[in-house]
Order: C-alpha cells, then sequence, then structure tokens
C-alpha cells in the first residue's frame, strides 16, 4: 500500500534510508525487508548493494550483475512481469 508522509503509523532509518509503514513490522526484522528479486535471474539481491538498477514504468529494478539489467533491458516485457516480486514501488 501507498504511505504518504504525515499518514504513517511508524518510521525507522536503516542502513541510511528513511522508511514509512502502515505498520511496524519493519523494526522486528528490517533485513527481511531490503531483500528483492534479480527479475532476470531469480536472485536475491540486498537493496543497496545491486550491480545495477533501473527504473522503468515507476518500477525500480536492481540486479545481480550487469548483464541481468542488460538481458532486462534486451526483453523488458519478458521480466518486468516478474519484476512485480522486485522492489517495493520507488
Ligand atoms: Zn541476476
Amino acid at each position: 500500500m501507498l504511505v504518504t508522509p504525515g499518514t504513517e503509523a511508524g518510521a525507522s532509518t536503516y542502513g541510511g534510508v528513511r522508511y514509512l509503514f502502515c505498520n511496524e513490522a519493519f523494526d522486528a526484522d528490517p533485513e527481511r525487508y531490503r531483500i528483492a528479486v534479480d527479475p532476470v535471474c531469480g536472485v536475491e539481491v540486498v537493496i543497496g548493494q545491486e550491480a545495477d538498477r533501473l527504473t522503468r514504468d515507476g518500477r525500480t529494478y536492481v540486479f545481480c550483475r550487469p548483464a541481468c539489467r542488460g538481458a532486462f533491458e534486451a526483453e523488458p516485457e519478458r521480466y518486468a512481469a516478474q519484476g512485480a516480486r522486485s522492489m517495493p514501488d520507488a
């Protein structure tokens, strides 16, 4: 869900990034929410440690290596659907 500043139930700063929440589950296990899935190869990537990333149609995708980004750019329609499991909305 979309949480806009001022409506959040809670907020935390972790790894230098400020997160807003509709609930307080984040504080219990912040590492869990830093994982995104590379839409090309399916590898879990720690957000902030990805080899590459790009934003397309308002979504941010992270990649484990530049070659995965290249594959995504070559066939974005094929991989974007899997990207639904990728990062939360940017
Ligand atoms: Zn990859």
